[in-house]
């Protein structure tokens, strides 16, 4: 199975901060073992460099906390994620939890308070919308029973 994964849980050092979010858990190198995987970092791609402010999304725009406006570099980052997929037929994405690109299901709440909200990130949503199915590093088991199911 062809699957899109967030760069920065591949160990790669794309976080805004420069650091990465290697995921060690046993299912994710299983995953890795017996797929096909894409690296992909929306917010990189989308042409912001790293290390980068921190940005949370608020009222549809993404916005970092001196209020730069990040809101077209995440949007072509997540349609670049998305001709990806459709070009290479990625039907699932395992996307970096909270993140607001790559969060599936909670973000932040937009005022740099670290309170998570229900939402998805620019990516996860666009994604989504475009039946790709979208797990992020803690719903490895769901990803494993997806796939069987779908096999
Ligand atoms: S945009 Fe996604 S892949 Fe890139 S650092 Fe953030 S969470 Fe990781």
């Amino acid at each position: 199975m062809n699957i899109l994964i967030s760069s920065c849980l591949l160990g790669e050092y794309v976080r805004y901060d420069g650091s990465a979010n290697a995921c060690e858990d046993i299912i994710f190198q299983k995953i890795l073992n017996e797929n096909n995987i894409f690296s992909f970092c929306p917010e990189v791609e989308g042409g912001l460099s790293t290390p980068r402010e921190p940005a949370e999304i608020k009222n549809n725009k993404v916005l970092t906390k001196t209020n730069k406006d990040f809101t077209n570099e995440f949007t072509k980052g997540a349609e670049k994620a998305l001709t990806l997929c459709i070009k290479n037929n990625i039907t699932i994405a395992l996307l970096k939890a909270k993140s607001p690109s790559c969060g599936n299901n909670m973000i932040y709440n937009g005022n740099f308070e670290s309170i998570l909200i229900k939402g998805s990130g620019i990516c996860a949503s666009l994604l989504n919308k475009n039946n790709i199915k979208v797990f992020n590093e803690n719903e490895l088991k769901e990803l494993i029973d997806y796939i069987n199911f779908r096999l």
